[in-house]
């Protein structure tokens, strides 16, 4: 996505939140508004605590508990989903496109990704019972790539005894 892809869609996504927000009966103050942006541009699906953080420079007089509950109800309007993660601290993600999460174990990253095959399945009869269902997604956990890649490091020997300095073959096919 292009930067003026990305602009436009950022600006879309502002729109819809005025518009929830007004639908809400909620008042759009500039606090929930700086908060609602940057939990919009955050990549890495912050905490309240380091959403507060980052937010700490441009809001001096913000509080934590001011964004915790800024965040609480925006999830019950639904324009914030909280996600379930092995941590304590609860993260949040404003929700924008559909997509599902890669949890790694070692490092509490979360990495969006979709599956459109997924989002197209059926689901099963028997969830009706067990009530209605408001949104669907998958997660998936495991080990990411950079932890993946920073423990390969750790167990390759180094290479210093090496009588001869040859250059090693870095050519890769594929
Ligand atoms: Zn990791
Ligand atoms: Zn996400």
């Amino acid at each position: 996505m292009d930067n003026d892809d990305f602009q436009l869609q950022f600006q879309q996504q502002l729109h819809h939140f005025e518009q929830i927000c007004k639908s809400a009966g909620l008042k759009l103050t500039h606090q929930r508004l700086e908060i609602y942006r940057e939990l919009l541009e955050a990549q890495d699906h912050p905490s309240a605590e380091s959403l507060h953080k980052r937010l700490d420079a441009r809001l001096p007089s913000l509080s934590l508990d001011t964004v915790y509950r800024t965040l609480t109800t925006f999830e019950k309007i639904h324009l914030v989903h909280r996600l379930e993660t092995r941590e304590s601290q609860a993260r949040f993600e404003a929700l924008t496109l559909r997509h599902h999460h890669f949890l790694c174990d070692q490092c509490g990253q979360v990495i969006d990704f979709s599956w459109p095959a997924f989002d197209a399945v059926e689901l099963p009869q028997s969830l009706a019972e067990i009530g209605a269902i408001q949104r669907t997604s998958v997660a998936i956990y495991g080990k990411c790539a950079a932890c993946l890649a920073h423990e390969q490091q750790a167990a390759e020997p180094p290479t210093a005894d090496t009588s001869m300095a040859v250059a090693p073959d870095t050519a890769t096919n594929g």
